[in-house]
């Protein structure tokens, strides 16, 4: 429920005013420990927290009025001079002793530039056995080393984290893209509340909150409800600006967050930053519900594990998505089925797309082709995958990726069915208003908010102010009609699915135009080659062949028979029983005469009703023989059921030196003679005339 007693706006400036709470310069610092900061010569002191005396055994008064070695001591100075890094980066962490009322004191000393002031915070060492944190941190690095699993190693890390500091309750805090946090890994000691799976308001964690663990990534405060320290001056000499204590660890809390602190019932608290590439990603949160010391360098280490816990994040979150790029690329490289014909886009996705939908984890993945669409998975009806992808062509630009976790609250809701409502749609990059779509479904689930939000603003002194929320007590927000979001790697994975779909269904587009081609370019050659009425050879393919059967001869000696044949009074015939009949009989007797020719014997329409039988490796004696069965096989009853047509054959055979010309006119005189012996009978060149068998 939004907050009915106040305005947006009204909250909105609330808001404002309390990021803008100038957490950085409290002017005071933390009871457990001193700061000194000193001019940039590092000879004078500017200004010192109050409890200076208590650590360094001299008074405010005298630190004040010193130089920066009696306060500070030689040692340190030296190191100072040696150590301090430059301006702008971050802390130099540094260990000193110095002599305070006749015993010597080690130190944990933090310094850092500020302005124009070198500041110089100081704390008891009170750790001496630096090596079992050493050790710690070792076996740290071993573990993590062997975990594979991102929830794992964070759940590790709290249990690491607990065993050293003993804290009832250490927690991985996740920032999401708003800046809520959720509590993603957590170890809790029975007394202490558990807010795993809890999330926290962005607001708990205000930006200039944030951009301070930008640059210093820890944050303790070892007593929530301790006084604070106030610095000496207030705000340095004259009118200098009040001094910046970003880098330190001293730095005083603000009121409002120790507040919250209280009102969470946490005594102790230690956050560490935890960056991703250089983004904020979360933070290692140490609760203890009592106020504790916490020694520096167990911080420092605690800070090691964090960083250590977080390379290692990284590198399980590249290995993934490597292995899902390498998913998608790996499945491209099979284009072709078994046959080794290259696979369509409908092919590629019935063949690769179960693959595909887990490597997204989606629910169903189509491709829409204007009007037409193919899938897999749970995919709407193909009516609205096209007018979706109508929609997306129209409004879209055609490189920019589109998506949603919630098509319901989108324009392309009036199509969305059922449970689908997440969608991630890429056009493909050669054809704009092709459109690769992939679908996720709902993924309810309840948020378990610490505390609402809304309890927040508050009237003070007659001004809305936020205040920090008195109640950590749980309620649940229901989310519905959401699916689970597309990582920005998820979506660089189906941006390239839909290149890799361009180029195959491309090349499958140009294949299938390559065969066509090929196919129309047979069909052309056998009309330039083929006699449209009897599908025989035509003349001027038969011209081809005896020409090349003329070249073999000569080069090979190899002899060959022409065969020329005419139907005998095809003039008659035609008058008798018409030129369609006619026509038949001719189709009819090329069918009849095929059957009988040899594969490498060629039948050609030479002119009419006029043929030639083209005899490769055949003398005289052979075609002759040949000349006869064809001759008879007129006589074969279904020609004799059209009217008894003959034919009368003339045969020549290759003489060295013969041209087609003289080798075809031989076989006309041939069957010329054949005409005039009386028709249906076989003549050759050599005038031996053959008769008919009786
Ligand atoms: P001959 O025995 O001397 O060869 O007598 P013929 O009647 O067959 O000879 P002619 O040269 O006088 O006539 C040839 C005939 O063949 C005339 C023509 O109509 C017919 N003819 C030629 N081509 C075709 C065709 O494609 N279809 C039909 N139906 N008839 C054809
Ligand atoms: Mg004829
Ligand atoms: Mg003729």
């Amino acid at each position: 429920m939004p907050n009915t007693q106040y305005s947006d706006a009204e909250i909105a400036a609330a808001l404002e005013a309390c990021a803008r709470e100038p957490v950085h310069i409290p002017g005071a610092i933390q009871p457990m420990g001193c700061l000194v900061s000193l001019d940039a010569a590092m000879e004078r002191v500017r200004q010192v927290s109050a409890n200076i005396e208590v650590f360094l055994g001299i008074g405010v008064t005298d630190a004040l009025a010193g130089e920066a070695r009696e306060v500070l001591g030689d040692e340190l100075m030296d190191l100072l001079g040696t150590e301090l890094v430059k301006q702008d980066s971050s802390a130099s962490v540094l260990t000193a002793q110095r002599e305070v009322w006749g015993e010597r004191r080690r130190f944990h000393v933090v310094a850092y530039h500020s302005g124009d002031a070198v500041v110089v915070e100081l704390e008891h060492l009170m750790c001496p056995d630096r090596h079992r944190l050493l050790d710690k941190v070792n076996d740290w690095l071993v573990e993590v080393n062997q975990i594979d699993a991102a929830d794992t190693l964070l759940d590790a890390l709290t249990r690491r984290v607990q065993e050293l500091t003993g804290d009832e309750r250490v927690m991985v805090y996740r920032f999401d893209e708003k800046w809520n946090g959720r509590v993603i890994a957590e170890t809790c000691l029975p007394q202490a509340e558990s807010f795993l799976d809890h999330y926290f308001p962005a607001s708990d964690i205000p930006a200039q909150v944030r951009r301070l663990y930008d640059m210093n990534r820890v944050r303790s405060i070892p007593d929530a409800s301790a006084p604070a320290v106030p610095l000496v001056p207030p705000s340095g000499p004259g009118e200098a600006a009040p001094l910046d204590m970003s880098r330190g660890v001293l730095r005083a809390v603000a009121p409002i967050h120790q507040e919250y602190l209280t009102n969470m019932g946490v005594g102790a608290s230690l956050s560490m930053a935890m960056h991703e590439e250089g983004r904020l990603w979360g933070l290692l949160a140490c609760h203890g519900l009592e106020p504790r010391p916490l020694e520096a360098d167990l911080r420092d280490a605690l800070c090691a594990l964090a960083q250590i816990a977080m390379g290692r994040l990284m590198l399980l979150r590249t290995r993934a998505d490597t292995h899902l790029l390498h998913g998608i690329h790996d499945s491209n490289e099979i284009l072709s089925d078994e046959r080794g014909r290259l696979l369509g886009p409908d092919g590629l996705i019935q063949r690769h797309g179960a693959e595909w939908l887990e490597l997204l984890d989606a629910e169903g993945i189509a491709l829409v082709t204007g009007k037409e669409s193919c899938g897999l998975g749970t995919l709407p009806a193909e009516e609205n995958l096209v007018a979706m992808a109508d929609w997306l062509s129209r409004h879209q630009g055609p490189d920019t990726p589109w998506h949603t976790q919630a098509l319901a609250r989108t324009p392309l809701a009036i199509w969305q069915e059922g449970n689908l409502c997440g969608l991630f749609a890429v056009a493909l990059p050669t054809e704009s208003s092709h459109w690769l779509m992939l679908f996720r479904r709902e993924q309810r689930h309840s948020r378990r908010w610490a505390g609402k939000s809304e309890d927040t603003p508050m009237l003070r002194d007659g001004q809305l102010v936020m205040t920090p929320r008195r109640s950590f007590a749980q309620w649940q927000e229901e989310v519905k009609g959401r699916s689970r979001a597309w990582r920005a790697i998820e979506r660089r994975a189906a941006g390239d699915l839909a290149k890799s779909l361009a180029v195959l269904t491309s090349t499958h587009e140009i294949a299938q135009l390559n065969e066509r081609l090929h196919h129309a370019n047979c069909k052309l050659k056998s009309l330039a080659y083929s006699d449209s009425l009897t599908g025989t050879w035509n003349r001027y393919r038969m011209e081809k062949a005896i020409d090349a059967e003329l070249n073999a001869a000569e080069r090979h000696d190899r002899p060959f028979a022409v065969l020329l044949f005419d139907i005998d009074h095809f003039k008659h015939f035609n008058d008798t029983h018409g030129h369609e009949t006619g026509d038949q009989v001719l189709v009819t007797l090329c069918r009849v005469l095929q059957n009988i020719l040899r594969p490498t014997d060629n039948l050609g329409r030479w002119g009419g009703e006029e043929f030639i039988v083209l005899a490769s490796d055949c003398d005289l004696v052979g075609g002759l023989h040949l000349a006869e069965r064809l001759r008879q096989s007129t006589e074969e009853p279904d020609l004799g059921n059209l009217g008894g047509v003959t034919i009368s054959i003339g045969v020549a055979t290759w003489y060295p030196g013969d041209s087609r010309k003289t080798l075809v006119a031989r076989a006309d005189q041939a069957m010329y003679r054949a005409k005039e012996g009386g028709r249906n009978q076989v003549e050759t060149e050599a005038s031996s005339i053959i008769p008919p068998s009786p």
